[in-house]
């Protein structure tokens, strides 16, 4: 999953801002069975960064949130919502001596939003920092998960963390799922999409419409925001152009109830919009 820095202006308020990404460290050990096409891996294979993507290390822009300007201004704009460890996981072992710091900025930086998904929800509370409480306002998980085994147990964990705002995202959507039994009002949206690359896996647009079923019966905002590279939908299978995969989801006009999220004035569609991970 290529990151494309596309750049969408997001109304916040009165200012208009645009989202940044904020990506403490680099690299990650592939943990599930979603993470065998990883775009940080691919990223690696395809342009040589450098660095080894199966090694974490810590980013030169580690403190980019309280950097400052000559004329003592930060970096990063009041208001951003800022796109979290989009080159790692931000859960994973390897950054545990890393992650209080990053919590500190975080907690320093209340003007901003960060918006962090992981796949290792059942390490959200090591290093977690005691006035966490229920949650800070600033800061959005989305729970990522591929397939009913790890949807059962990741969203399981998910449902009694004390977070203020909550996303699942089922991406790459693997198989046919049941998620209903955690789809409460804490959920804030379901976002769901395809895998893609040159070994992606099928999504079955069934298995889409199947998840949007069970969010309009308990009315929790739905998004279909990337089709993946590989389609199957009335029997079938369409190979999509990676510049295509988001454009041909949005024709599919399926998205629920969208809605002011996020404490600001960001349209669960523009969350949308910007979601190109996977
Ligand atoms: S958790 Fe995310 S970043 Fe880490 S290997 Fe899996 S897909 Fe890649």
């Amino acid at each position: 999953m290529q990151i494309q820095k596309k750049v969408v202006l997001l109304r916040t308020d009165k200012i208009t801002t645009m989202p940044s990404y904020w990506n403490p460290w680099y690299g990650c050990i592939k943990h599930s069975e979603g993470c065998k096409h990883c775009y940080v891996y691919r990223q690696d294979e395809m342009y040589g960064s450098g660095k080894r993507a199966n090694q974490v290390t810590k980013n030169a822009d580690f403190d980019l949130p309280i950097r400052r300007k000559r004329d003592k201004t930060y970096k990063l704009r009041s208001g951003q919502l800022i796109y979290t460890c989009m080159t790692s996981d931000f859960f994973v072992e390897q950054a545990d001596q890393w992650r209080s710091e990053a919590w500190e900025m975080i907690r320093l930086r209340k003007d901003l939003r960060f918006f962090i998904f992981t796949k290792r929800i059942d390490r959200f509370r090591v290093n977690l920092p005691d006035d966490w409480g229920n949650g800070y306002d600033n800061v959005m998980i989305g729970c990522t998960v591929e397939n009913q085994i790890l949807a059962d147990y990741r969203l399981s964990i998910f449902n009694e963390l004390p977070i203020k705002h909550k996303v699942i995202i089922i991406a790459p959507m693997l198989e046919k799922m049941d998620i209903s039994a955690y789809l409460d009002d804490e959920i804030r949206e379901v976002a769901t999409s395809g895998e893609s690359g040159t070994e992606a896996r099928i999504l079955d647009y069934e298995w889409i419409l199947d998840i949007r079923r069970q969010c309009i019966e308990k009315d929790i905002p739905f998004c279909f925001h990337q089709t993946g590279a590989k389609l199957l939908k009335d029997g079938k299978l369409y190979r999509i152009h990676r510049y295509h995969q988001i454009s041909q989801a949005n024709k599919a006009s399926i998205n629920y109830k969208l809605r002011r999220d996020f404490e600001r004035d960001l349209k669960t569609e523009e969350i949308c919009s910007q979601l190109k991970f996977f």
